[in-house]
């Protein structure tokens, strides 16, 4: 359940997390600990924000993790977000398409000078489509505390249907994503001091 093997990340939530990090510390079970503070970084206040409701705080305060971890995790926010932040606003620039016609070339001439041309979006067209996808659909908000959930629609999604991306724009689309998921799941070990 607690697997800190990035294959079993998903969207689904578990619940308990700060308690699951205080056994784990405590009782010195470090695999469960990264999926445990994932879970914690990507609830909203890292899962501190229980002020109102008085009846359960006392609860809440038996499993409360240190202060130690709590600065560790805002660091560890901070560090996701913006790495979130640079592959929104960096990625157009990554993909020029190897299949392209050199930048410059009237569209409509040298087409028939060049046997292996790949129907795939301009770098201009790329970035028109990428800014609808990341920013324009709430996607770049949403996902600013859950990263790896926002890098894994982008392993996931189709580029070829959606986008009408050439297949080795796609592949290499995905494969960055995926490189920059298994990056940051790494990282944690390092940000969390796990
Ligand atoms: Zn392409």
């Amino acid at each position: 359940m607690w697997s800190n093997d990035l294959a079993d990340l998903s969207s689904d939530r578990l619940n308990n997390a700060a308690e699951t990090i205080i056994l784990g510390r405590n009782y010195g079970l470090p695999k469960v600990l990264k999926r445990a503070f994932y879970e914690i970084l990507r609830t909203s206040g890292l899962g501190q924000d229980n002020d109102d409701t008085a009846d359960d705080n006392d609860e809440d305060k038996r499993f409360q993790i240190t202060q130690t971890d709590h600065g560790l995790l805002v660091r560890t926010r901070e560090k996701l977000s913006q790495a979130w932040f640079e592959t929104l606003s960096s990625a157009h620039h990554l993909f020029p398409c190897p299949n392209a016609r050199q930048d410059g070339a009237p569209s409509d001439q040298s087409a028939d000078r060049t046997t292996n041309i790949v129907a795939c979006p301009s770098v201009s067209e790329k970035k028109t489509q990428w800014t609808q996808l990341v920013l324009f659909s709430g996607m770049s908000y949403e996902y600013s505390h859950d990263v790896l959930s926002g890098l894994k629609i982008f392993v996931d999604r189709n580029w070829m249907v959606e986008d009408g991306y050439c297949k080795d724009c796609s592949k290499k689309r995905k494969d960055v994503s995926q490189q920059q998921m298994v990056s940051l799941w790494k990282m944690l070990d390092d940000w969390l001091k796990l």
